[in-house]
Formats: structure tokens, sequence, C-alpha cells
């Protein structure tokens, strides 16, 4: 979770040159929420309920809770053929296997063929045999997507995806181009660990904390935005502990169990789809291995907190002087 110097407070004065709106739900499994400045605060909060909107929409259609969404579907029937799948739903699972590809399966939204067997709120995860059976299905070469025709196949009779990874990120990067469209120039848009700003707060960046990976009223650094998305993916967001292991939400795809060595990671870039993608890429990769990755992309930087507390800069981010 990342937690964003709230404007709220400031909407009980409207102006008559303009103000800030904001609202958010809990949705997504996570609080999401929108504040942007208006000319028009009537104006300004229709727009925001047009950003909530937004993210339902996303929501019924991407959520794996959902019996009767879009992916639900296609986890039920791409095994036995292909599937036509919505455009954008195509699109993010296509956006989702190339960046498997460029991380060499550390990002794979198959991992849901074994993810599906934990659940955090009631401290299940699955048994060793459980794994083993499953663990060939976790492979992002068993989508085999027809661009085409708009379907989905599953080449294997166990997969199952998710995108639990990257539809957050997605859900703030639409809700960013709704308001862009509408002529918003200055707005923070968020859900759970996943940030978009557009412009500045108004004469000042946007300043947006990471929280500590185990004090969640305490911050490991402060960062200024303008115009950027930041996503922080931490094993403090859905977890359980058992015989002195911490067991979590990020899948490592090569074994089926939560990752280790890392606490928390954040990425910061222009894009608000992949900088959630590449949170949860970096995890999987690891301090070393991620840091390298992260030097290939040059318009994204990243801060790693690993299990011993140290925090990791990429190449692009100088550390805090203090
Ligand atoms: P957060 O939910 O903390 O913001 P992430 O963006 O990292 O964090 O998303 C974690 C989610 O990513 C998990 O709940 C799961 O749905 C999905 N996931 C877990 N492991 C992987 C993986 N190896 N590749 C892609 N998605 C994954
Ligand atoms: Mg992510």
């Amino acid at each position: 979770m990342v937690l964003a110097a709230s404007l709220l407070c400031s909407t009980a004065t409207p102006s008559a040159w303009g103000a800030w709106v904001g609202d958010g739900e809990d949705l997504m499994g996570t609080r999401v929420s929108v504040e942007l400045w208006h000319e028009d605060e009537a104006q300004g909060q229709a727009l925001v309920q047009r950003v909530l909107a937004e993210y339902r929409r996303i929501d019924a259609s991407m959520s794996t809770y959902k019996a009767d969404s879009e992916i639900s579907m296609i986890n039920r029937t791409a095994a036995f053929g292909p599937v036509v799948a919505g455009e954008e739903l195509f699109n993010l699972i296509s956006r989702s296997v190339e960046l498997s590809t460029l991380s060499a399966g550390a990002f794979d939204i198959t991992y849901e063929s074994v993810g599906y067997l934990y659940d955090f709120r009631v401290r299940r995860r699955p048994s060793q045999s459980e794994i083993d059976i499953r663990l060939a299905a976790i492979d992002y070469r068993h989508i085999v997507l027809d661009p085409a025709a708009g379907t989905v196949a599953f080449a294997h009779p166990e997969v199952r995806i998710n995108l639990g990874g990257i539809a957050k990120g997605y859900a703030v990067e639409r809700g960013a181009a709704l308001l862009q469209a509408a002529g918003v120039t200055h707005a923070l848009l968020n859900a759970g660990g996943d940030t978009r700003v557009l412009g500045d707060r108004r004469g000042q960046p946007w300043i947006v904390g990471i929280r500590h990976p185990r004090a969640a009223d305490q911050v490991v650094t402060r960062l200024p935005l303008v115009d950027e998305a930041i996503s922080t993916s931490g094993d403090y967001e859905r977890f359980f502990e058992d015989a002195g292991r911490r067991y979590h939400h990020i899948i490592n795809p090569m074994t089926g169990s939560p990752t280790e060595g890392i606490l928390s990671v954040t990425v910061i870039g222009p894009d608000a789809t992949l900088t959630d993608g590449l949170s949860t890429t970096l995890f999987v990769l690891g301090v070393e291995r991620g840091l390298e990755f992260i030097r290939t992309l040059p318009e994204y930087e990243a801060i790693i907190v690993d299990a011993a507390g140290r925090l990791s800069y990429s190449d692009g981010l100088a550390p805090p002087a203090d």
C-alpha cells in the first residue's frame, strides 16, 4: 500500500476558481480512490464517479473472485479450446505474456494454476504434493492467443490465469486516461499498492510515501512525483505465518510457493500497468536480478527492501541524502 498525501480535507472549501474533489471505495480486494482538481466542482465530482465506475467495470471483467467475470469464464473453458475474449481482456493478457517473455517467466499469470489453492484469509496453502501435481501447468507458453480471432486457449488442462499482479495498475492507468481526455491536469488515482498521478499538486509535486514493510504507519522513503506511476508490491498485503515461515501472495512460478528474500518492491515509471507488473516481477527475480532487469528499461526505476530491511535503489535513483 502506498500512502499518498490526502487532499480530501480541502474538498469542503469550494472556491470560485476550482476545487479538489475525490472519493474512494473498497474494490479489487483493496481500497481504490481518486482525487482531482477541477475548475467546476460539480463536473469534477461527476468525473470522480466516472473513474470509480471504470474501476468497477474492470473489476467485474477481470476478477477471479467473481464467478460471472469474463476471466472466470475463460478459466472454466479455455482448456477445452479457443474462447473469444473481449478486446480489453485479450490485450491485458497479451501484455502479461509479453512481460513473461521479457522476464523469462518471473511474471506469469498462470501462477494461478497453483495459486488458486492459497487462501490467505483462512490460512490455507497447498501441500507439496498438490503443488507438484499442478506445477507443470504454470507456464505462460500454455496460453495460446489468436489476435485475428481474438481468442484465448490453454494448451494444458490444469491452466488457470489471474491478473492480480497487473490489473490494479491497469485500472488506475485507464482512470488517468479517462481524466486526461476530459481535460483534467491534476489528479491522483490509487488502487491498493498502485498509484498514478496526473500533473502535479498545483505548484508542488505529489509526495508519495513507500510504507515500511513491517510498520504500516511508517514510511521508508518519500518520493516527489509529477505525471508518473508508482507501484509497490509487499509480502504484507496478503499473508499468514506457519511454523516460522511467511506465506504471502507473490508466487515463484518455478516452485509454486511464495518467494523469499524480499519484503517490498516499488517501481516508478510512466505507465501504471507496467509499474504494477514490474513490481511483481522484481519480487520474483530477487534483488540482484531484479535490479539488472530494471536497468534494461530506461524509463523505470525501482526501490527494493530485502529481508534484512536493506534498501536497494536502481541506477536512476540516488538514495536520499539524510
Ligand atoms: P499488491 O497486490 O501487493 O499490490 P502485486 O501487484 O505484486 O501486489 O500483486 C500481487 C498479485 O499478483 C497476487 O495477489 C497474485 O494475484 C499475482 N501474482 C502472484 N505471483 C505472481 C507471478 N509470479 N506473476 C504474476 N502475477 C502474480
Ligand atoms: Mg504488481
